[in-house]
């Protein structure tokens, strides 16, 4: 079943249904595989150890020879992200619509990836499927819906959008390409969930620039602006604000940057002058002067961070200076940003955010958008994707009261949509990996498990020499890491009561090395937890000499 009969028509999301990020979804028609995005997601409250995670393409690896193909519907981390991670496990062909997601992923991408650049709304063949990119608005340039017809249906992968008759960068999402193909008739609509709880419309990009040019043009001393960094639009509107009030752009964060770069070379930003390097900031005088600043997520290393905390090498802000962050504060990140923006107020800097100012509107669609876009596609099914589990259920919602079926899918869940009536009809193994360092290790596997019992409880090494009867030779050490100072008399005491534990241990066992270490695990397990009622990490070297 898995791998499905010739006339099967299915989605599988490995990643990006129930919670942030890591958008990794498999189509299968005829034994064909097709994936669609392959992005990263952020470390959360809930695994702070993991900095960024990736979704566990092991599925799709195993099948690799029957993948057609992996469509790229825009260039942001979380679709992405994963693919310079990823891709040798796939090793399939790589289609994407901007060739901002080439310039911006280009650093990572291996030099074997061979990118397609497909031009906006253009189509092409994958094996048994024929795809069309539909231009859609989003917070980056050249974001796309793919539209996946097969010889048993139609489904509309909307990726990220929003309807924004003016998005600045771009032209608007191609309404009338979604009614053609609802026009036609579509099977399924996978579709972007992340404000299903929102009421109303995102707003408009143009609004923020006429916002964001009024409130600069009244600013006093050194206004500083922080936007995520893929926000051309938003980029250009701060330059023309600061354009309009008099004042010259410097950029500090490496990310913008990059981005700066990579749009310049892609065509965006024609007419505004080069920005300013960190450097040259202190050559402008306050009131000239608009700061860039990467940072908006409180990011412990980026530009704002450090200004924040008075230890950036160049740029400060003070007393009568503006900080504004014309971002929204995703998910997890409550806490870094609260530090930035205390450290900020406490060196008298103003603030102004999306909850006080029109600094800000989202890329992705408000409740009226997404009415409209079911009203043009007229799907049998919906299937929410793109979102933690509230925002899914709050889209099923939605599309129930439009009279569409809805399907809610945890991530691993193979949807079979043709032939019979749409279900789930298999599962496929799910997990995520995490990058540790240079290395991706699985967030389940041993490794992080033993990280996270470190972390909250130590860890206790014992070591000790035996002789080949078993017979234990000298004084068993332990040392105790995260549980006891090395100089305290209680690891002298603990290794007493080690070796006591030890004394009791059954001749026979000792005979076999994996059964006394084992015994000798436990022993000492048991000695932590009667004297501390802890439960670090365990580990006893048994070196036979
Ligand atoms: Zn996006
Ligand atoms: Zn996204």
């Amino acid at each position: 079943m898995m791998d499905g009969p010739d006339t099967d028509l299915a989605f599988l999301p490995l990643g990006g249904t129930g919670e942030i990020g890591m958008n990794l979804n498999l189509y299968r028609c005829a034994g064909k595989w097709l994936a669609v995005d392959c992005g990263i997601g952020f470390g959360s409250a809930e695994f702070p150890e993991a900095e960024i995670m990736l979704p566990d393409p092991g599925f799709i690896a195993e099948r690799r020879n029957a993948l057609v193909g992996l469509v790229i519907t825009h260039a942001h981390e979380d679709h992405v992200g994963a693919v310079p991670w990823l891709w040798r496990e796939l090793r399939c062909p790589v289609f994407a619509a901007a060739v901002l997601s080439r310039k911006l992923s280009e650093a990572g991408l291996l030099s074997e990836v061979k990118v397609t650049i497909v031009p906006p709304g253009g189509s092409f063949r994958l094996g048994p499927f024929a795809l069309q990119f539909l231009r859609v608005a989003h917070s980056i340039p050249e974001a796309q819906a793919l539209a996946i017809r097969t010889g048993f249906g139609t489904i509309l992968h909307t990726g990220d959008w929003k309807l924004d008759p003016n998005p600045l960068i771009g032209p608007p999402t191609d309404e009338a390409a979604f009614a053609a193909l609802g026009a036609e008739g579509v099977l399924a609509m996978v579709c972007d969930s992340t404000n299903a709880m929102v009421e109303g419309h995102s707003g408009s990009e143009a609004d923020v620039r006429r916002s964001l040019a009024a409130l600069i043009r009244d600013l006093p001393g050194r206004v500083a602006v922080t936007c995520f960094a893929s926000n051309v639009a938003r980029v250009e509107s701060i330059a023309l604000a600061a354009r309009a009030a008099g004042r010259t752009v410097a950029v500090a964060g490496r990310s913008l940057r990059n981005i700066e770069a990579a749009a310049r070379e892609c065509g965006y930003l024609n007419t505004i002058p080069p920005f300013l390097s960190e450097d040259a900031a202190n050559e402008i005088p306050d009131e000239r002067l608009v700061l860039l600043v990467s940072g908006s997520q409180g990011e412990p290393r980026s530009a704002l961070s450090r200004i924040a905390a008075d230890t950036h090498p160049r740029i400060a802000l003070g007393e009568g200076d503006t900080v504004i962050f014309s971002s929204r504060v995703i998910p997890g990140n409550e806490r870094a940003i609260g530090t930035v923006q205390d450290n900020l107020v406490r060196r008298g800097v103003r603030l102004m955010t999306d909850s006080d100012h029109m600094v800000h509107v989202s890329g992705h669609p408000a409740r009226d958008e997404l009415r409209k876009l079911y009203r043009l596609v007229k799907p049998r099914i919906s299937v929410p994707v793109h979102g933690e589990w509230r925002h899914l259920a709050a889209h099923a919602g939605l599309a129930q009261e439009l009279g569409i079926r809805p399907i809610l899918l945890e991530d691993g869940e193979i949807l079979g949509l043709v032939p019979g009536e749409p279900e789930v009809v298999d599962s496929a193994p799910v997990g995520r990996l995490v990058l540790d360092g240079s290395r991706l290790v699985p967030l389940q596997g041993g490794v992080m498990s033993a990280r996270r019992r470190m972390l909250g409880n130590g860890a206790v090494i014992g070591s000790l020499a035996v002789d080949r009867s078993g017979r234990i030779l000298g004084e068993p050490q332990v040392s105790a890491p995260g549980l006891l100072e090395n100089d305290d008399p209680e690891v002298t005491a603990l290794g007493d009561s080690f070796a006591a534990a030890l004394t009791d241990l059954p001749p026979e066992l000792r005979r076999d090395e994996t059964a006394f270490a084992e015994a000798a695990r436990a022993a000492l397990r048991r000695v932590l937890g009667r004297r501390y009622g802890k439960r670090p990490l365990v580990d006893v070297h048994l070196l036979r000499v």
